[in-house]
């Protein structure tokens, strides 16, 4: 008998069930556009341990505790029909590596689209579309996604032709499953949201915005065993110590990234 489909948010991470009316009541949508509310982030993965930590810390805690994001994972297990929970199997034809089932995974999207309509359904894969600042950007612009993590050779390439919308690589090199990509791709998308970082305008003077690497920065003590911070950046001179960031900006994208299109 197949299982029941139960519940599947297993955790709405860095919210402990106990302080969720108080995290609620301390939701501040004061700085998003009147057009963008909450964003929801749906990570199916059979290892949710895995991938829990890096949103119980620093930007992205703080991004789920302000309401400004839900992030949930999604235990893939739940959906597994036989008594081993497994989902995954031999490859057809044969060769070394067990395949993800589609059947788990067909479940698993089918019953969160059930509740939820989602922008994207995205399948972490090394041959996907590599990701980037613009990417970044085109995502924090979403409303609801699910990144679907997968693990072994894969998932059975049925789930990619028929449920998948987009697929994304962090880079060319593979990992031992996609919780890891998917937790860079929600860093990277999440701190570009209104509201998340505490100075709006940070995100936007970070490297790849205006295929421009960010300046050098430098903080206190001035001279540390003789090393000085460049003298301009004392000044207190607003538009000269602009023009100096500038003009590091394009030297490091050229030196750096010389491939990047540069807006000179
Ligand atoms: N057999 C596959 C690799 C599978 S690696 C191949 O050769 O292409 C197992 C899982 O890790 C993948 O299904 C994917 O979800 C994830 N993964 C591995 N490398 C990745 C990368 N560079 N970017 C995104 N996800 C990756």
């Amino acid at each position: 008998m197949r299982r029941e489909k139960k519940a599947v948010i297993i955790h709405v991470i860095g919210q402990n069930e106990k302080n969720i009316p108080e995290l609620l009541s301390r939701r501040d949508f004061s700085t998003l556009p009147p057009d963008k509310g909450i964003m929801r982030i749906d990570i199916i993965t059979v290892h949710p341990e895995l991938i829990k930590s890096p949103f119980e810390h620093s930007i992205l805690k703080r991004a789920i505790a302000k309401g400004i994001v839900e992030v949930n994972l999604v235990n893939l297990r739940d959906y597994a029909f036989n008594k081993h929970k497994s989902v995954d199997d031999y490859a057809f034809g044969g060769g070394a590596g067990m395949v993800m089932m589609i059947e788990p995974i067909a479940n698993c999207i089918e019953d969160l689209k059930s509740k939820v309509t989602y922008d994207e359904v995205i399948y972490m894969s090394p041959d996907g579309e590599l990701l980037d600042q613009p990417m970044a950007n085109t995502l924090s612009l979403k409303k609801n996604l699910i990144l679907l993590c997968g693990h072994y050779k894969g998932v059975d390439e049925r789930v990619r032709e028929h449920f998948i919308t987009r697929e994304i690589s962090i880079g060319n090199y593979v990992l031992s499953g996609g919780e890891l990509a998917a937790a860079v791709v929600c860093d990277s998308i999440i701190r570009l949201i209104p509201g998340v970082l505490s100075d709006e305008t940070s995100a936007l003077t970070d490297s790849f915005q205006d295929n421009l690497l960010a300046p050098p920065v430098y903080s206190r003590p001035a001279e540390f065993r003789g090393w000085k911070v460049p003298e301009i950046l004392m000044s207190g001179h607003e538009e000269k110590i602009r023009q100096w960031r500038f003009e590091e900006s394009v030297k490091r994208t050229k030196e750096r990234r010389p491939n990047m299109q540069s807006p000179d």
